[in-house]
């Protein structure tokens, strides 16, 4: 509020203040606080850079500041350091890179029959996957020393000073030769120079000076730069050509069995009860990286000390698993009981489609408890992980997205706006069964993606790169197949619909059901048999713990 005054007034009328209010500065001072001082500053900052630039540009002693200096850490091989076996699962990873651990130990034997070990290797993977932990593995394998950095961490605010440090890190290299270099994100400074208005000289005048090293030496010196980035497709195309990250090492995400093993790394230092099957959490978890893992174990180990319990049980695993995927579950928000209505027929519509249709994963969990912004989720579990997904798999999973929308047509009579999250995924992906995978013959086996395309090595952004007509085309075909998905659930929802009543009475007094409890009611049980089966199962359970001594007070579901 502008009004100067006010404060005067209110002394003046003897207001009384909670906080003492300083009367108006007086002008001089505020005068100097505000224009002079920071000029001051200014001037003498000013002073200070010039001084260093002078330093670094008059040669060698200059770097006495630290300034253009690379910082980089050094690893030596030490007795607690991440060795391969800490690394589960990723074989094919670790084989290449053990190769590189024996040419650092045994040159000889290689350069003997000729050969030379590529310059640059190039970790590649999606983030989490272990990619950071590899390079220190092979650290921790190899007796040679290691320099480790960001790609950001050559990014300065002067021109010049990341190529400097660049330079600086290659001649410790290459003094300390045969030793490793890691530069980890590399895409910080590897992206492609695109030449466009405002370009980033400092980054593009680093990654000239990469490339210069990585050409200055010769291929058996001893130096092996590794790198690692999640986003190959972004780096300089001078970058990845042979000669310098001439190879690359995928680091995929883990297979079942992978899981598993990661599972069991990350677990040896828990207590661990002997519910917790790690053969069924890696084999529901599929896509998870080896950090998601790790989070969700230590997510478990988080609900078990809240407990005061002293071992990890299977179903903290569980909740760790949901949480991790859909936040935590807001159990104190307070749901009206139409609500709960709405939200259980929505789920049972879900949930039920997904039972019937052949190509849908079986149910793993139902529920009415609202997590992160859902009301409650239907989650499904793949049986296996699959590489390839079928046409017939994606209409399925189409309309199983549709039920919860179709179930509350034909209860509630009118629909709700929660289908909203349903509706933007089931819309993506029948925009890409048209324009990507070539699953519709009207358009046919075109690619009419709208994302960014790779174009003889540089991107272009292609805003539409089709015809009107064809654009009419693609609309009309998403519509046609999301009414068509639309129409079979209905069709099958309105032969089910005893069990939809059912489903949706035992959400609605239990809250969640699982696989058994879906089960019985796609068997045709009534509601009342399902909640005395969770109601015996559960009071079992209870009992289990009870002999072990446990203290858990947490709701069951
Ligand atoms: P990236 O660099 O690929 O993004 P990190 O190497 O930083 O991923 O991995 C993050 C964490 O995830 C690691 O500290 C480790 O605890 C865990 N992790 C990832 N992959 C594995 C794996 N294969 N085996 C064991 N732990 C893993
Ligand atoms: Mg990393
Ligand atoms: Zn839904």
């Amino acid at each position: 509020m502008n009004d100067p005054n006010l404060t005067d007034r209110l002394y003046e009328c003897g207001a009384v203040f909670a906080k003492d209010i300083d009367k108006q500065m007086s002008p001089i001072i505020s005068f100097l606080l505000t224009g002079v001082l920071p000029l001051i500053l200014f001037i003498a900052l000013g002073n200070y850079m010039a001084k260093k630039l002078m330093e670094h540009a008059g040669g060698k002693n200059s770097m006495a500041f630290g300034m253009g200096k690379s910082n980089a850490k050094i690893y030596v091989q030490s007795s607690e350091g991440i060795r391969f076996s800490d690394v589960a699962g990723e074989d094919e990873a670790k084989e290449n890179l053990s190769e590189i651990v024996d040419y650092l130990h045994n040159p000889k034997k290689y350069t003997d029959v000729g050969a030379s070990m590529p310059k640059g290797v190039l970790l590649v993977g999606p983030p989490g996957t272990g990619k950071t932990m590899l390079a220190k593995a092979v650290a921790g394998e190899s007796n040679v020393p290691f320099f480790s950095m960001s790609g950001s961490e050559f990014v300065e605010m002067f021109v010049g000073m990341g190529a400097s440090k660049v330079r600086d890190l290659f001649g410790q290299a290459k003094e300390k030769a045969p030793c490793i270099v890691f530069i980890d994100e590399i895409d910080a400074i590897g992206k492609k120079r695109d030449g466009q208005m405002g370009g980033n000289d400092e980054r593009e005048q680093t990654l000239n000076q990469l490339l210069t090293e990585m050409d200055g030496f010769e291929g058996n010196n001893g130096v092996i730069i590794l790198a690692a980035t999640n986003r190959p497709e972004s780096l300089d195309p001078a970058l990845t050509r042979p000669g310098r990250f001439d190879r690359q090492i995928f680091v995929n995400r883990p297979d079942v069995r992978g899981r598993e093993a990661i599972l069991k790394v990350h677990a040896r230092n828990k207590p661990i009860d002997a519910t917790v099957d790690f053969k069924t959490i890696a084999r529901i978890t599929s896509g998870f990286t080896g950090a998601d893992l790790e989070n969700c174990l230590n997510e478990a180990a988080i609900l078990a000390a809240r407990d005061n319990r002293r071992q990890i049980t299977m179903a903290d695993v569980n909740e760790g698993i949901t949480k991790m995927e859909m936040g935590p579950a807001k159990k104190s928000r307070l749901v009206t009981e139409h609500d709960k209505r709405i939200t259980a027929y929505h789920e049972a519509g879900h949930a039920i489609l997904a039972c019937s249709l052949k190509n849908c994963e079986p149910v793993h969990e139902v529920t009415i408890i609202p997590r992160g912004m859902a009301a409650g989720f239907t989650m499904t579990r793949p049986e296996n992980d699959n590489e390839h997904v079928s046409k017939a798999y994606l209409l399925d999973n189409i309309t199983m997205t549709l039920g919860g929308r179709i179930a509350e047509e034909l209860v509630i009579e009118d629909y709700c706006t929660g289908a909203s999250g349903d509706i933007k995924a089931l819309t993506e992906r029948c925009r890409k069964m048209v324009t990507e995978w070539g699953m519709s013959e009207k358009v046919g086996l075109l690619y009419y993606g709208g994302d960014q395309e790779v174009f003889v090595g540089r991107d272009y952004h292609s805003t539409q790169g089709y015809s009107e007509e064809t654009a009419a085309l693609i609309d009309e075909e998403v519509r046609r197949i999301v009414d068509e998905c639309h129409e079979r659930g209905t069709e099958i929802l309105k032969g089910k619909l005893d069990i939809l009543h059912n489903m949706a009475k035992v959400l609605i007094t239990k809250e969640t059901i699982h696989t058994d409890e879906v089960n019985m009611l796609m068997q045709g049980k009534s509601a009342a048999e399902v909640i005395d089966f969770i109601d015996v199962k559960y009071s079992t359970e209870d009992k289990k713990t009870a002999v072990t001594g446990t203290d858990d007070g947490r709701l069951p579901h």
